[in-house]
């Protein structure tokens, strides 16, 4: 059956020809405006139209395959199915805001030394209309509970950027009046330092949130980390940083993970400050998550605390990530390298 998710009116009216037009804004209003997966809910349409619709076709965003709650109720993880393939979404109550981190790829090629979702390498790129099905979950979700999804952050597995046009044509979709119509300030694009990439990105002149992962101060160890650093070295990553940040005028987020013993000291912490110094830039520290297949030891507290005041008090933004859903193994590629196991 032919799922009709992800299809933009223009598209749905090619598709129900010769159905007048007007029937497939209808009928993307009930997808996209209202989440409605069921044919027999569009009161709208002829109920003959509406029996021969569900015949022929279906509506499905992706399939849910599990779903894991942390105990304080704040977070919610899925592990979703598109053909086969099963990515992760977190989905995070905020008293900010709700917001969903998707995937863009299943699997991932970069080979970040602290991460799962690199393990078994790249499976596949997921296309425009599964990285929308991942964000259409989470607003069902949150509509369910009374409230709304207000962001959206591009985060889990994968590197939003080497799958560069499905990323493009998720967000000029996902911006849509008729879809959710939600702003480009609205949504975090993350990446590890695909430099072309980035300003490629730059030149679409979308005004996403850029989020570059930096996690060391030097090249010698961001290179031991992320292989990506081999390919593109820090003065090259923080020049495009930079150029993104002068385009759009948003201030770059630098994420930066805090590996007990390897890159949580003082003296990293004085390195980064003087990397970041004078950019239109703020670090967001995040203590790493201990995972199963990695090495690496959390930082303690105090290291975290010491790290966090020396940038602030020498001019450096930061923020250290709030922990969420540890007990659900928010770290990306947990969910799916157990559901893998
Ligand atoms: S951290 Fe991101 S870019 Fe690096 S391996 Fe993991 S998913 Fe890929």
């Amino acid at each position: 059956m032919k799922n009709l998710f992800g299809l933009t009116p223009a598209q749905l009216a090619a598709e129900l020809e010769p159905l007048p037009r007007f029937r497939a804004k209808q009928i993307a209003a009930h997808i996209y405006k209202h989440g409605a997966k069921d044919f027999s809910a569009m009161d709208d349409l002829p109920k003959a139209l509406r029996v021969e619709l569900a015949e022929r076709y279906e509506i499905k965003p992706a399939e849910l395959l599990s779903r894991l709650d942390s105990a304080d109720g704040l977070t919610t993880k899925f592990l979703l199915g598109f053909d086969g393939a099963a990515v992760e979404i977190v989905l995070m109550r905020h008293d900010y805001g709700n917001s969903v981190c998707i995937s863009s790829q299943v699997g991932c090629q970069m080979g970040c030394k602290f991460c799962a979702s690199t393990l078994k390498g790249l499976e596949r790129n997921l296309t425009a209309a599964e990285m929308l099905g991942e964000i259409f979950v989470a607003a069902e979700i949150f509509r369910g509970e009374g409230s709304k999804l207000d962001s959206v952050v591009v985060m889990g597995s994968g590197e939003p950027l080497m799958n560069f046009d499905a990323l493009i044509a998720m967000l000029k979709l996902l911006h849509e009046d008729w879809c959710l119509g939600m702003s480009y300030r609205k949504v975090t694009v993350s990446t590890c330092g695909v430099v072309p990439a980035i300003k490629k990105l730059r030149d679409e002149k979308i005004p996403v949130t850029l989020s570059i992962s930096l996690h060391a101060p030097d090249d010698k160890l961001r290179s031991a980390l992320m292989p990506i650093n081999s390919a593109f070295g820090l003065t090259s990553l923080l020049a495009a940083g930079d150029s993104f940040a002068e385009a759009t005028g948003r201030r770059v987020t630098y994420e930066y993970i805090l590996l007990g013993g390897v890159n949580d000291t003082e003296e990293h912490a004085r390195r980064l400050a003087k990397i970041l110094s004078g950019r239109l830039a703020n670090v967001n520290l995040i203590p790493f998550n201990p995972v199963n297949e990695r090495d690496f030891l959390p930082p303690t507290r105090n290291a975290v605390q010491k790290f966090f005041h020396f940038l602030n008090t020498h001019g450096i933004g930061a923020t250290v990530r709030k922990e969420m859903g540890a007990d659900v193994n928010a770290a990306c590629g947990q969910l799916r390298a157990k559901f893998q196991r």
